[in-house]
């Protein structure tokens, strides 16, 4: 089993932190209230206003470095910025994949790249909100994605499809992942995979569709066809056939950033459990004074609390540079099962008003279910903790 190499000098506090930050969200989160939301959802549209706030605020470029025009925070800054919408009942789906995408451009693009687009996305000019990985028939599997891009001259040909591609409908650009080496071709099946900056602008129409996916929450998913798409060779990221270990590279402070909106969503769900217990008087009194009613609460919050640590020492350590994905996966696991727990306490503690639209806590209960399947599902973490913390045997 592998040895805690945690250095000293990763000190994490508790409590609140970047308040000032988490105060002028909080300003910003008062003038998109529950009922926003619930029109957006009876509608199934996208959250143009709150996405418009944010990015003039210029917190969708809180990662982008201050040379490219965004304000080069910590990952930390940026989790803080997501959990706190969360917390405040707003959800940061519409737009959270700007912060995560764009690193992979801002690692592994070249200054061309860097400078035409960066400065754009920091702007709001450009939206980046649409990452291409997932497919309908292969799943997490990724290595095995049938998306290809077949280098023709100074372009390549793109085909096949994608599934749970969020936000392509309400986005500029598109971060695609496909295979550029057939696998057959390739000594590892982890090699020959590439990534590409979309012109989605350019592409519709041109052998490129967009569908919208109906789900269970409001999430804006779509469905990519690529039929003999042509993008210039210039849409390449880095190296060709290194997109996987590019992608992998930023899963880490995507799984920091999307478990802070699982903390902030389960000290939402906390709040409204503990205000609804105390003023619903059932056989004469609060029930809160159930223990039955109580516990579930309590422990939904001490494994919040855990869970933020965890994360937040993952943040510390990728501040640092120092290798941070054990802590990334097990503050992501900890964050979605926690704001789960909290999710369930409030719903049982609301007992039939749980269920009614204007209380918010059904929306926020499916909302909040999805941080086990996505952007990874529970099984593959566990697997990950097996394998590379414990070195037990892989188990795929
Ligand atoms: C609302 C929503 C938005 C999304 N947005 C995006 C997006 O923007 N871009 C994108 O690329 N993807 C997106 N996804 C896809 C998401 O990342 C995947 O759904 C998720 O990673 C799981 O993959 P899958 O659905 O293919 O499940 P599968 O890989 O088919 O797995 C199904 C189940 O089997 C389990 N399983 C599979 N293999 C193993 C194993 N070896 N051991 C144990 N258990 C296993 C999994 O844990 C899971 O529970 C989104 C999904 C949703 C629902």
């Amino acid at each position: 089993m592998k040895q805690n190499t945690i250095p000293d000098s990763i000190q994490v506090a508790a409590g609140e932190d970047y308040t000032e930050i988490r105060e002028s969200i909080r300003s910003i989160c008062a003038n998109f209230p529950g009922k926003y939301w619930r029109d957006l959802e009876e509608k199934e549209a996208y959250p143009t206003e709150f996405v418009k706030t944010l990015t003039e605020a210029g917190y969708l470029a809180a990662l982008i470095p201050e040379q490219y025009g965004g304000s080069g925070m910590q990952l930390r800054a940026a989790a803080a910025i997501l959990e706190e919408i969360h917390a405040n009942g707003c959800n940061a789906g519409a737009c959270h994949a700007q912060m995560y995408i764009m690193g992979t451009l801002l690692r592994h693009g070249s200054e061309v790249q860097k400078s035409l687009y960066l400065p754009q996305i920091a702007s709001g000019a450009l939206r980046l909100q649409a990452f291409g990985v997932t497919e309908p028939t292969t799943g997490t599997d990724t290595t095995k994605l049938k998306t290809k891009a077949v280098r023709v001259g100074d372009h390549y040909i793109v085909n096949g499809q994608k599934v749970w591609t969020s936000r392509a409908l309400h986005s500029d650009l598109m971060l695609l992942l496909a295979r550029t080496t057939p696998l057959e071709e390739v000594k590892k099946k982890s090699e020959g995979l590439s990534v590409f900056l979309i012109d989605i602008r350019e592409c519709l129409g041109k052998g490129l569709e967009i569908k919208p996916l109906k789900a269970m929450i409001n999430h804006n998913a779509t469905e990519v066809f690529f039929s003999d798409v042509k993008i210039p060779a210039s849409s390449l990221i880095g190296e060709e056939g290194k997109g996987l270990k590019y992608i992998l590279d930023g899963m880490n402070a995507e799984r920091i950033l999307v478990s802070a909106e699982a903390i902030g969503d389960a000290r939402w769900f906390i709040k409204k459990t503990v205000e609804y217990a105390n003023e619903r008087i059932v056989f004469d009194r609060p029930i809160g004074k159930n223990q039955g009613i109580a516990f579930p609460i309590a422990r939904a919050y001490a494994e919040t609390e855990a869970a933020d640590l965890v994360l937040r020492r993952a943040a510390a350590l990728f501040a640092a540079n120092l290798p941070c994905a054990d802590d990334a996966n097990m503050g992501k696991l900890l964050a979605s099962e926690a704001s789960w727990r909290a999710a369930e306490a409030c719903i049982q503690t609301h007992g039939g008003f749980g269920f009614a639209r204007e209380y918010d806590v059904e929306r926020k209960w499916r909302e909040t279910r999805l941080f086990q399947i996505a952007p990874i599902s529970t099984n593959l973490v566990l697997s990950y903790i097996a394998e590379h913390i414990l070195e037990l045997p892989r188990t795929y």
